[in-house]
């Protein structure tokens, strides 16, 4: 694996293996001054909001939709605690929210293997009823914004499910790069990345024999975190066991997140098309933290992000790494 940094003026540059993208990491600048922070309570923001909330038991069949029959024959898709319906705004073909909590609002130590992994199953079954009624939506998403700075616009917790035509050109640009790097070093980049990150130590932080976890080496997040399956290339492949293995990391993680005093978060995937197993492609998804809800706040993205496509991060994932690994 070629992970590739240089130092200039105090900032790591590195290199994405796999993408190429570029990261520019400075420890000091979380200690740059921010001007904008307040102590707007949190608890504020939940409270005002549950009063109005769609998402809530007592609103939810009023203010949401139901799938047509041939999708889901009860309207809506549900297990345990988690409700599945239309996204009435939605940005993808197939487009559906999962709520996973009866709950309002959890915080990030509240969240149970449980209610995760109801989540999750009824997610898959909601991909894999999409597709088996049109074999064309094939690509499937599941994105979790956790609280208004992630871009999640409800507090009540929630899941975006999206199954489409075409990957994401990010997804796409995954599969393409390691079917390249397969054909050009005859092995899987994802083993290759597993194998060498566990040897190093430096970023590995847990998992299982099936799921690792590492704090990327080029990371577009702060305190981001890879979850890479093995043996498999989608999430419509994800077995019980796996589910199990991912819901117990993500807990770990989000206890984790919780004491380094996290209060919004993103989770990705990075899935090939349903039942769809590449050798060259593994299953992977990421979690970024985000700031803080607390009234008028320093975005941690910027100009840089969004128009260069160049990643200022200010902790090193040595550093992410070992904060996180004591929860393992
Ligand atoms: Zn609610």
């Amino acid at each position: 694996m070629n992970l590739q940094k240089f130092i200039r003026n105090h900032v790591e540059y590195r290199i994405d293996p796999l993408t190429s993208g570029q990261s520019r990491i400075n420890p000091k600048r979380a200690k740059r001054a921010k001007q904008t922070e307040n102590n707007v309570e949190q608890r504020g923001i939940i409270s005002r909001s549950k009063t109005q909330c769609i998402f809530c038991p007592n609103q939810i069949e009023k203010q949401t939709t139901e799938f047509p029959t041939d999708i889901c024959q009860t309207g809506r898709i549900k297990e345990g605690e988690t409700t599945i319906f239309p996204n009435l705004y939605p940005f993808a073909e197939n487009h559906a929210v999962g709520v996973i909590t009866t709950e309002h609002f959890l915080d990030l130590d509240q969240f149970t293997e449980e209610l995760l992994k109801d989540n999750l199953v009824a997610s898959r079954d909601y991909i894999l009823s999409i597709n088996a009624n049109n074999h064309k939506a094939r690509f499937p998403t599941y994105i979790w914004n956790y609280m208004p700075p992630s871009a999640g616009s409800i507090i009540h917790p929630h899941v975006q499910i999206m199954v489409d035509t075409e990957p994401i050109p990010e997804i796409k640009k995954f599969l393409q790069k390691s079917k390249k790097y397969f054909q050009n070093n005859k092995k899987n980049y994802w083993q290759v990345l597993v194998e060498d990150e566990k040897k190093l130590g430096q970023r590995y932080i847990g998992g299982s024999d099936m799921l690792a976890l590492i704090a990327s080496f080029a990371p577009r997040g702060f305190n981001e975190v890879q979850f890479i399956f093995q043996g498999i290339s989608s999430l419509s492949e994800l077995t019980l066991k796996l589910i199990d293995d991912f819901v117990s990391c993500l807990v770990k993680l989000l206890n984790g997140y919780k004491e380094l005093g996290v209060g919004a978060f993103n989770l990705v995937t990075y899935s090939s098309a349903v039942n769809q197993n590449h050798e060259y492609y593994w299953l992977n998804m990421k979690l970024i933290s985000r700031p803080f809800p607390k009234g008028v706040y320093t975005n941690d993205t910027g100009p840089m992000e969004r128009l260069y496509d160049v990643w200022v991060i200010d902790t090193l994932p040595e550093m992410v790494a070992e904060k996180l690994r004591i929860h393992f």
